[in-house]
């Protein structure tokens, strides 16, 4: 196996990735990476899940969080809160300096992925790692409080809301990043990350060319469910798929990927649902332990995805 495209969220992705760079060579593994949980904060352009994955790929990563940057100080953010400043959303010190630099040379006309690529670049990252897109992408939550921006939703309220939708401001006109629609043709194996399918491949995919490059390619697709035992291991991805009215299981998220992947990766505790799943879509499926808690665990999930694409 050589090339592997991965599209990817934030934590579920980035444990994933940092095992299947340890598997196949880095260099022939691109990230596909979501930005529509960017937001402005401070002046500054923060980009969640393009940090998360490069922290952890870099291993500067805080291990008990799974984002962040481990050890990191909090005197820029106690500050600026005994100013009155935006202290709603950690931004820790070593952190901060991410956010410098990406405002900077967005400020001089960089596109975000060439700055991504400086930032991998400094860190020791050797796979690619690209945003969806260099255009401006923005996910908005509409809840009974109205439309929320996603940070709003996400963590101001802490995802305390009812999601009655999602949309991705300015998804239409974006364009896919450079370099990322050849990636994806040329890839020898497409995987849909164990990442939330509503909020980080959903608008991953509403990028015009990227849902299409998926479905064109003949490279076999694998999806791995971010769903355990009917339960997500972080964030709000059960109560979302409740919200919008879908089985909240492995079989849930199943349904959701039938006709975008091949062959779906659910967890062995949930072994149960495989016949069923293979039933009623067209998904090949299979169980495996796909809890990432170590190094071997990212291993060995890594390993499953490759063997079942090319089985
Ligand atoms: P994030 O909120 O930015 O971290 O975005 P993601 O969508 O990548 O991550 C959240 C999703 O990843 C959740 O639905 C989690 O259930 C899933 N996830 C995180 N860690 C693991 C893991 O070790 N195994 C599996 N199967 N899913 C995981
Ligand atoms: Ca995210």
């Amino acid at each position: 196996m050589s090339a592997v495209a991965v599209l990817a969220g934030g934590v579920g992705a980035a444990r994933f990735l940092d095992g299947l760079v340890q598997v196949v060579a880095p260099q022939d593994v691109t990230a596909i990476v979501n930005v529509g949980d960017d937001m402005e904060w401070a002046g500054l352009h923060i980009a969640p899940d393009l940090d998360t994955v490069m922290y952890t790929l870099s291993g500067l990563v805080n291990p008990e969080m799974g984002w962040g940057v481990a050890n990191d100080g909090r005197r820029v953010l106690d500050r600026l809160k005994s100013l009155g400043g935006p202290a709603w959303f950690t931004i820790g010190d070593d952190d901060l300096a991410t956010h410098l630099y990406r405002t900077q040379r967005l400020r001089e006309g960089a596109p975000l992925s060439t700055i991504t690529a400086e930032l991998c670049e400094r860190v020791g990252i050797e796979c690619r790692v690209t945003p969806v897109t260099d255009d401006r992408l923005r996910t908005v939550v509409q809840t009974p409080e109205g439309e929320l921006a996603f940070q709003d939703y996400f963590v101001r309220r802490r995802a305390a809301d009812p999601v009655h939708a999602l949309r991705f401001d300015g998804a239409e006109a974006a364009r896919p990043a450079p370099g990322l629609i050849e990636a994806v043709e040329q890839a020898e194996a497409i995987v849909i990350a164990p990442s939330n399918p509503f909020l980080s491949i959903d608008p991953l995919l509403a990028v015009p060319g990227v849902r299409e490059a998926v479905t064109a390619s003949d490279a076999p697709v694998v999806a791995i469910s971010p769903i355990i035992g009917g339960a997500a291991v972080k964030g709000p991805a059960a109560e979302i798929l409740d919200s919008l009215g879908h089985d909240v299981s492995a079989l849930g998220v199943a349904r959701l990927y039938d006709g975008l992947a091949d062959v779906f990766i659910l967890d062995e505790q949930d072994a149960d649902l495989v016949g069923q799943i293979e039933a009623e879509t067209s998904l090949r499926c299979t169980a495996t332990q796909t809890l990432m808690s170590g190094p071997a665990e990212k291993r060995a999930l890594a390993q499953a995805a490759l063997a079942e694409a090319s089985a």
